[in-house]
């Protein structure tokens, strides 16, 4: 299976590599949404969110709050994004774990508005109970 994640690990593929660790590799995204989008992957191919190994996770988290630090102190932005899109709905289009880190400006005109639901009629019990059944399912 190919990856193009993957392929940036191995160097088979450029990047504008930022940093890389034992773990985890930091890169800037080609399509920025601004300038110094990056993104901070494992080494190890995982799909997404929900099957990343927890020790490659926690890796890919500090390597996140370190590469942030790094883009708040270099560009100075007003505020940061850190995001993951796990599966086509929510906008994953690589299938290779990844947070983006997407540095914030005022009047940036990067516009994300959400139509908000709203819970009414026992609903938010509802779904929190479902939550909690899926935890408990957990055993
Ligand atoms: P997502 O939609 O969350 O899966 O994000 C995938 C991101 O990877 C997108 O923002 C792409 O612009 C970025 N991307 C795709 N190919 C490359 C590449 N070869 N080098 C750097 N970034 C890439
Ligand atoms: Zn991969």
């Amino acid at each position: 299976m190919s990856c193009i994640f993957c392929d940036i690990v191995n160097k088979v593929e450029k990047a504008e590599i930022l940093f890389e660790d034992e773990s985890t590799i930091s890169f800037l995204d080609i399509r920025p949404l601004n300038f110094g989008h990056s993104l901070v992957i494992p080494k190890n191919h995982y799909e997404n969110f929900f099957d990343v190994g927890e020790k490659d996770l926690n890796a890919v988290i500090s390597s996140t709050q370190f590469l942030a630090n790094a883009i708040k102190k270099s560009l100075a932005p007003d505020g940061i994004n850190i995001i993951s899109n796990n599966g086509s709905s929510a906008g994953q289009t690589i299938y290779h774990f990844h947070f983006h880190i997407i540095p914030r400006f005022k009047n940036d005109h990067f516009t994300f508005r959400p139509q908000y639901k709203d819970y009414s009629n026992g609903l938010m019990q509802q779904f929190a109970d479902k939550i909690r059944g899926g935890i408990k399912s957990f055993g």
